[in-house]
């Protein structure tokens, strides 16, 4: 690999190149830790796109490692998860590892710190223990069980594993320094007593270690040369390399962060999203408004939208908050370019063709770009002579369904769709002119009859669907789920984020597979939803529509 062949995109790849150029790092090794504690959110995705994408562009490889060191909020139901989303992702981990792995390595490590003098068992209360950590202005205090020999602490520690000490009574804790600046550095936790069993090592553990003190010797284990992660663990980078300077371990991996994702109009941790799901704001993790990965899947976002949108927003130190206005322009590009195209009448009103026989069929053939004969401008894999086209038919009949805003009687000036007199192209199909029209008793229009014409050039193009065939669908709207704005975000929640309509849909919707993003002409993006019967989802509206005043 020519390194200097390569443009680093983000200052880890400066560090990266300098550090393989150095001879420092022989071959880029990199992680994904998530803790399976909850779905995959689109933050997660960021961080996800960045280790898998980063590792290969410099030949190097990605493992997903489950953090799973704390039992108490885990479980396997969240990994398998978590490994569907991470394949959807299209990221092929080159091992996937659990945490939970390399516990007897972690509790020898924690034996080495004790016998260095490194470590002891303190017998404090959780509430002492606070007390005695100082504040950011003050130093801490030493615990009275600070001095105690090696022999006793490690007689101690036995016994914190031996199932004879209950939750809380004692805690293994790093022998720093009580009076550091850095409180993360003020002889932290590194075993806590937990009698709770795990999804991978059952009742085998009644200690758990904590997460500063597992994770850089999870690294050290699988030899991760550039150990990723958001800012909020700058302050906790000293003591990962005390961690890893102490405990001696071989392969001496480092840390480096970069800024989490957050965007407009939601929340993201998935503490706050756990919320949701638990107070039944939401229909579960991968409900359609949620910003988990399953979530958008369900909604129809494509997984190369997101990968786009991860890669357009980039990595820095410091990034603001996204607006989701960016996210959906790198859905609907996406979109724009795969998605096939069918008619859908939210709004019906009935539209008769007089002259031609009643009985009378066509089936149009149209692509599955859903132009008639044209396919899709701009497709991603561009068409070849050898690309199949793919075609289905839509039925006319003289009696059709089209958008109650697509005809007036009385029309503003610049309305370019059916108006008494006037033309307009159905859609796929030949040009119309409106002959005349029913309303019912308060004016309402009813009924609009029109004639089959040779014009070949109309202004408006509208959608319309054959009554006899039509298909019933629900349509699900949604807004922001919790808008942004001051206070606590349970007081933000939107419980009017989800509106739904009926709409008449042509017959080939009932083919349509959960999930699948398609265009309904001049409405907005659509997919079926995975769990309720005939409901298409809104992925992401179009760019513009001209809205009637
Ligand atoms: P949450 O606050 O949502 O619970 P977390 O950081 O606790 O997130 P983890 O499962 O520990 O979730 O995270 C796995 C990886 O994803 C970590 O490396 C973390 O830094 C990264 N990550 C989490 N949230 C974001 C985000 N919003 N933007 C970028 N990376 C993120
Ligand atoms: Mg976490």
């Amino acid at each position: 690999m020519d390194l200097d062949k390569i443009t680093p995109s983000n200052f880890i790849e400066d560090i990266i190149i300098n550090d393989l150029k150095s001879g420092k790092v022989k071959s880029v090794v990199m992680r994904f830790p998530p803790e399976p504690n909850g779905r995959l959110h689109i933050g997660h995705a960021k961080a996800a796109c960045f280790n898998f994408s980063t590792s290969k562009k410099f030949g190097g490889i990605c493992n997903l490692r489950f953090d799973d060191t704390n039992p108490v909020k885990e479980d396997a139901d969240f990994c398998d998860q978590i490994l569907y989303d991470i394949n959807w992702l299209g990221f092929t981990p080159a091992g996937v590892y659990y945490a939970s792995d390399y516990f007897e390595y972690m509790r020898d490590c924690a034996v080495t710190l004790i016998k260095k003098g490194l470590a002891y068992v303190d017998e404090s209360t959780p509430d002492e223990i606070r007390l005695m950590r100082g504040t950011l202005t003050e130093a801490g205090k030493n615990s009275p069980f600070r001095n105690r020999s090696v022999k006793e602490n490690l007689l101690l520690f036995d016994k914190m594993q031996s199932g004879s000490v209950k939750d809380g009574g004692m805690v293994l804790r790093a022998k720093i320094d009580m009076a550091s600046p850095n409180m993360n550095m003020r002889d932290p936790v590194v075993y806590r007593v937990l009698h709770t069993p795990h999804h991978r090592t059952g009742d085998k553990w009644c200690m758990y270690p904590m997460y500063d003190f597992a994770h850089p010797l999870e690294d050290a284990v699988e030899g991760i040369t550039h150990s990723c992660c958001t800012m909020e663990f700058e302050d906790h980078r000293p003591l990962y390399d005390w961690f890893i300077d102490n405990c001696d371990t071989e392969h001496k991996p480092r840390q480096i962060e970069f800024a989490r994702l957050s965007l407009t109009d939601t929340v993201m941790s998935k503490r706050y999203l756990k919320q949701l799901v638990d107070t039944n704001v939401v229909d579960g993790w991968d409900d359609p408004r949620m910003p988990t990965l399953s979530g958008l899947r369900r909604r129809g976002v494509p997984s190369h939208a997101i990968v786009a949108f991860c890669n357009e927003v980039g990595l820095a130190k410091s990034v603001g908050t996204v607006d989701a206005a960016q996210f959906n322009d790198c859905v609907r590009d996406e979109l724009n370019a795969v998605a096939k195209r069918y008619m859908v009448v939210p709004d019906p009103v009935e539209l008769d063709i007089v002259n031609l026989e009643n009985g009378y069929k066509e089936d149009i053939e149209v692509t599955e770009g859903g132009e008639y004969v044209v396919p899709h401008p701009t497709p991603i894999d561009p068409p070849t002579s050898t690309t199949p086209v793919v075609t289905r038919n839509i039925r006319l009949t003289p009696r059709l369904y089209i958008n109650r805003e697509d005809f007036m009687p009385d029309p503003p000036k610049g309305y370019h769709r059916l108006v008494p007199g006037g033309l307009a192209r159905l859609k796929n199909s030949f040009i119309v002119r409106c002959v005349g029209y029913d309303t019912d008793d308060s004016g309402k229009v009813v009924k609009i009859y029109c004639e089959k014409t040779d014009e070949v050039k109309a202004k408006g193009v509208i959608q319309w669907v054959d009554r006899d065939s039509a298909e019933d669908i629900e349509i699900r709207n949604f807004s922001a789920i919790v808008p942004d704005g001051e206070g606590d975000f349970t007081e933000r929640i939107n419980r009017d984020s989800l509106v739904t309509g009926t709409a008449k849909a042509e017959a080939a919707v009932k083919d349509l597979k959960a999930g699948e993003g398609v265009q309904f002409f001049r409405i907005g993006y659509f997919a079926r939803d995975s769990k309720i019967e005939n409901a298409f989802n809104c992925v992401v509206e179009l760019k513009s529509t001209f809205k009637i005043k």
